[in-house]
């Protein structure tokens, strides 16, 4: 309790899923948070339950104005920035490139790239000055897409190697002033949206079929839960990793010791 004793973090795609764990965990450690996210209902739920804790702002990461605005109510509610957690994202849910045409290649690589990748600059962009002025840091929310091959698709994977290049670039041009660090989940259940464009090449799959695939997948064997990663963004967040940047913590269930 209290590792994150009134730190302001900024977190993206903080309604369901992931960013909804660790929002639930950030002001169980004493954070106050800034959310923006599209899920307009579970927004509200989010704001019903924390009250002065948590500011809720609806819409788009792909559109700057909002990432500035978010930035603005934070410093406005608490004063200061401390911590940017950029999270939210879309998947393309394993199409096959092969089968996909041209056009919604096209479509897919524009919403997806929009949310997965200018999401994350942009969080980042709009976060940088206010962070400076704290000694504050960023955490992405990675994944194991990010580093090997059969965690979605083309687009999913180029998405998540783009985030890791943005994480490294950036950790070396803020360093000293502000840390930048990720948390590398594996296969979790949660409602990770497959976008329209690839949803007539993509088969729907039931989630005990997912979570067979999942622990199929990962030498723990683990079906992993959005609660299962919380801790790494508590210590990155947190005053215990000052020396900790340009890192990623994988929290996947072992996947970089697969094996052949
Ligand atoms: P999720 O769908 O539960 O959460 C994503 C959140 O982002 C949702 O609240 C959604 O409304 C929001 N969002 C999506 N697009 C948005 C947009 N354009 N503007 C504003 N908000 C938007 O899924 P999740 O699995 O919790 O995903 C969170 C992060 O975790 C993503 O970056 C994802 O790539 C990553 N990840 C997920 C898994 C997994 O297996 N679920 C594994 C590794 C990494």
């Amino acid at each position: 309790m209290g590792q994150l004793l009134g730190k302001s973090v900024y977190l993206t795609g903080g309604a369901t899923g992931i960013g909804r764990a660790v929002a639930d965990a950030f002001v169980a450690e004493g954070a106050r948070l800034t959310v923006l996210d599209r899920s307009v209902e579970q927004l509200r739920e989010l704001a019903d339950r924390y009250g002065d804790s948590v500011q809720c702002i609806e819409g788009d990461v792909t559109w700057y104005e909002n990432h500035v605005r978010a930035v603005r109510t934070a410093v406005d509610a608490y004063g200061k920035l401390d911590v940017l957690v950029a999270n939210a994202g879309v998947f393309d849910g394993f199409a096959k490139f092969a089968d996909v045409t041209p056009e919604a290649l096209t479509d897919a690589f524009d919403i997806l790239m929009n949310v997965n990748v200018k999401g994350y600059f942009y969080a980042a962009k709009a976060s940088v000055e206010e962070l400076r002025k704290t000694g504050g840091n960023m955490i992405f929310t990675v994944s194991g897409a990010g580093f090997y091959p059969d965690g979605g698709g083309v687009w999913y994977t180029a998405s998540k190697h783009a985030q890791i290049g943005l994480l490294r670039q950036l950790a070396f041009e803020l360093a000293p002033d502000v840390r930048v660090n990720a948390v590398s989940p594996g296969g979790t259940l949660t409602a990770l949206k497959v976008i329209p464009p690839l949803q007539p090449f993509v088969k729907t799959v039931d989630n005990e079929t997912k979570a067979q695939n999942v622990k199929r997948r990962n030498p723990m064997r683990m079906v992993m839960e959005p609660e299962d990663h919380v801790a790494a963004y508590v210590l990155l967040a947190s005053d215990k990793s000052k020396a900790i940047t340009g890192e990623v913590i994988s929290s996947d269930g072992g996947l970089s010791v697969r094996g052949l």
